[in-house]
């Protein structure tokens, strides 16, 4: 059998020394990916779960470690930035989530990531720590292809940060699955500011649909200023559609996942703009 050597630091220091120290180690938080990806595990893992910096969560910085249920349950972020909550309720199950972080589900870089595409309407940064200090990094600059990010070796996702939210700013998310707990064929997510059913303002990203998560700037620029008629809207949904970069795969085709992003602007406009929970 082979034995696995599983650290667990209490400073960022010693985590560096750790990982400074080994040949093959891992930083591994929740465990929900690392352990389950089907590669071989490193044998050496280091975890993240008990450095302080990494904890703690509130309507402005949301530690790395920090379990999703927390995001999923925090009263306060639910005020603030409801778009971020309703994808967290989304991620996995209620077991998941007590385990899986927000930096695991950021750090794996996978395109499905439910926690990016809000994070990329909120225009969220990246709290990057290494020996050298700290960096910040926006979130749309975080991913650098499927299962990669800009992290250098060694280099830990210490927090995301957040702004106030905007006033008047309405957020949805919508998720396709094969079932209902699963990961995202497609996903939206949108923030939208409209005035008297014109836009204001509005920021759109979508999941699974590229080899990262993308935010649909073209979409943005058609709708910014523009009377959200049923017309615009349709045209919205064609653009996103053909702006994504999807695959086809085991769980959906390329055709089927551009037709849901556009189903979804269109849809996730006109929801926020009814009100209600995102
Ligand atoms: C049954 C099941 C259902 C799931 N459903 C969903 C779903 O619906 N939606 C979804 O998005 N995901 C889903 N996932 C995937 C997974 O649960 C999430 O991506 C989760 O957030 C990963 O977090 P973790 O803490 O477990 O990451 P880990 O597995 O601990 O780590 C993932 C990767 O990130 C690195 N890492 C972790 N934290 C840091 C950090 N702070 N700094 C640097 N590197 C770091 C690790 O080295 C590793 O490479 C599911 C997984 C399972 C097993």
């Amino acid at each position: 059998m082979k034995t696995l050597a599983y650290h667990r630091p209490k400073s960022l220091d010693e985590v560096f020394d750790l990982m400074a120290s080994s040949e093959d180690a891992a930083y591994i938080a929740g465990g929900t990916d690392l352990l389950v990806s089907g590669g071989a595990s490193p044998p050496t893992l280091i975890s993240l779960r008990s450095v302080p910096e990494l904890m703690g969560v509130d309507e402005t910085r949301i530690g790395a470690a920090t379990p999703v249920a927390d995001v999923a349950r925090h009263p306060g972020l639910a005020a603030s930035h409801p778009v971020l909550v309703a994808a967290a309720r989304r991620l996995g199950s209620e077991q998941i989530r007590n385990v899986a972080t927000v930096g695991g589900n950021l750090c794996r870089a996978a395109p499905c990531a439910d926690l990016a595409p809000p994070l990329l309407v909120l225009e969220a940064r990246a709290e990057i720590v290494g020996r050298g200090g700290t960096r910040e990094v926006p979130i749309d600059e975080f991913f650098a292809g499927p299962g990669e990010t800009v992290l250098a070796p060694g280099e830990v996702l210490a927090a995301v940060r957040l702004d106030p939210p905007r006033t008047g700013a309405q957020g949805r998310f919508l998720k396709k699955g094969r079932v209902r707990m699963d990961l995202a064929i497609a996903s939206v997510a949108l923030l939208v500011e409209a005035e008297g059913g014109r836009c204001r303002r509005i920021r759109i990203a979508a999941g699974s649909v590229a080899p990262t998560p993308l935010r649909l700037q073209p979409v943005e620029a058609l709708l910014e200023g523009a009377e959200l008629t049923d017309e615009i809207l349709e045209e919205a949904a064609a653009l996103a559609a053909a702006t994504v970069r999807p695959i086809t795969d085991v769980r959906s085709t390329e055709s089927y996942r551009r037709r849901i992003v556009g189903v979804y602007v269109k849809r996730g406009v006109a929801q926020a703009l009814a009100g209600g929970e995102a």
